[in-house]
């Protein structure tokens, strides 16, 4: 595929594109080229409607009632299970709840505690930070525990593998790179020597099929609002194979989690399955916006969603590569569409500064740093005409530098 390609090739693929026509149901601005679904996604007309049902008549008229007439009670289970499915797990092993910061710590608390005698928690020097830092925490309260990190104490994480390894936590896509792990392969030699895992799906659940209980997972975490697009903070989920229920421990063993919460018992009790990985009292509006989100998610074909994902961002990297790479671009990300999440990563001296001009032009990515320009590609909201412009405006602002201008390197709190 290397003829030269115009707008109206590109106006060709979008309308052959099983997937067009969910654009329509997001509240996107017409000519906004939004490629951050990865930081934040997209608000759909469901995840509005469900708000303000909720927000209107459960809350406003129902009031307490609502707790049991609207199944509030029940929608970390519920919405676990609809989320479960598009992460290959069976029902009754996922919930929604808390941040995924917080499962982070639950999911290893109750890792380490089913691995006794091991002291070490192997990850990535190359992770999403939280996940390190949280880490870091529940090495602290567990003396004598010890990390190991790819990149630091190995080059490859499976050489840190051995029988001292209670658990690994290891991210199935990498946020700055978009590199993707073989979670099957990875997963089967912790097995080996007796380790469990922890995969975070933050960048993977919403953006390619996964297959947890295929791969023998035992833990699972991942967020709600950048590809499934919850909603900004909407809760994040957990997975845990029901091998491990019977035996799981965790130590934020709040009213939630317990057998009986109405009972207003003195003592825990762990409730069944997944309920003991619920602490308090979760944001129902939040929660409902997620649903909404959801219903979407519901009929998403993941296998078309996936192809076009590769196709989006194989067409990318071509372009920038063909249009800008004169301009000292250069690809962060895996040139091979199968090892690559669905984002495309590129580094530039002035990563910052063109991405504020781009933002300005209408074309949304993110920085990440120390250097990296992150491009995300959300198969039901992008389309090929739009990877085609968004060429068009990087090119223009590195060919005029007019990314060089001032005013394109005043940095806000979030980048
Ligand atoms: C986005 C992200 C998180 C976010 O954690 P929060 O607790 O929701 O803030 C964690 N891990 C990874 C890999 C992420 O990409």
């Amino acid at each position: 595929m290397t003829a030269p390609l115009d707008a109206a090739a590109f106006d060709a693929m979008d309308a052959a594109d099983p997937l067009r026509d969910y654009r329509k149901q997001f509240a996107l601005a017409d000519g906004l080229i939004y490629l951050d679904g990865n930081s934040l996604g997209a608000a759909s007309a469901a995840a509005f409607a469900e708000l303000e049902t909720a927000a209107k008549e459960e809350w406003g008229r129902d009031l307490i009632k609502s707790w049991n007439t609207a199944g509030w009670f029940q929608l970390p289970l519920t919405l676990g299970d609809r989320i479960g499915r598009l992460v290959g797990a069976s029902a009754g092993q996922t919930v929604v709840c808390d941040t995924t910061s917080l499962n982070i710590y639950k999911a290893l608390h109750a890792a380490v505690a089913l691995r006794p005698g091991r002291k070490v928690i192997v990850s990535e020097g190359g992770s999403f930070p939280t996940d390190l830092y949280v880490a870091e925490g529940v090495a602290s309260t567990l003396p004598g525990t010890r990390i190991r990190l790819e990149g630091i104490d190995a080059p490859n994480i499976a050489d840190l593998f051995d029988d001292d390894v209670a658990v690994v936590l290891v991210n199935h896509v990498n946020y700055k790179s978009g590199e993707l792990r073989d979670m099957a392969a990875l997963t089967k030699r912790a097995h080996e020597v007796g380790a469990l895992v922890v995969w975070d799906l933050c960048h993977s659940a919403g953006a390619l099929p996964v297959d947890l209980d295929g791969a023998n997972v035992d833990f699972a975490v991942g967020c709600t609002y950048k590809y499934l697009n919850g909603g900004p903070g909407s809760p994040a989920f957990i997975y845990a194979a029901r091998r491990h229920h019977e035996n799981i421990v965790q130590p934020l063993s709040g009213w939630w989690g317990h057998a009986r919460p109405f009972a207003f018992e003195q003592s825990f009790a762990a409730g069944e399955g997944m309920v003991r990985f619920l602490c308090g009292t979760q944001p129902v509006l939040s929660l409902r916006a997620l649903k909404g989100a959801l219903d979407l998610w519901d009929t998403v074909d993941m296998a078309a969603l996936r192809e076009k994902s590769i196709a989006l961002t194989d067409l990318f990297i071509r372009l920038v590569e063909e249009r800008c790479g004169q301009y000292g671009v250069v690809l962060e990300s895996p040139r091979e569409g199968a090892r690559r999440g669905s984002q495309v990563s590129f580094a530039h001296e002035g990563s910052y500064q063109v991405m504020q001009a781009l933002i300005e032009r209408g074309v949304i990515g993110d920085f990440r740093a120390p250097a990296t320009m992150r491009f995300g590609f959300t198969p039901l909201y992008v389309g090929y005409r739009d990877v085609f412009e968004a060429v068009n405006v990087l090119e223009e602002i590195l060919r005029t530098s007019v990314w060089r201008d001032v005013r394109y390197a005043v940095r806000g709190a979030v980048t």
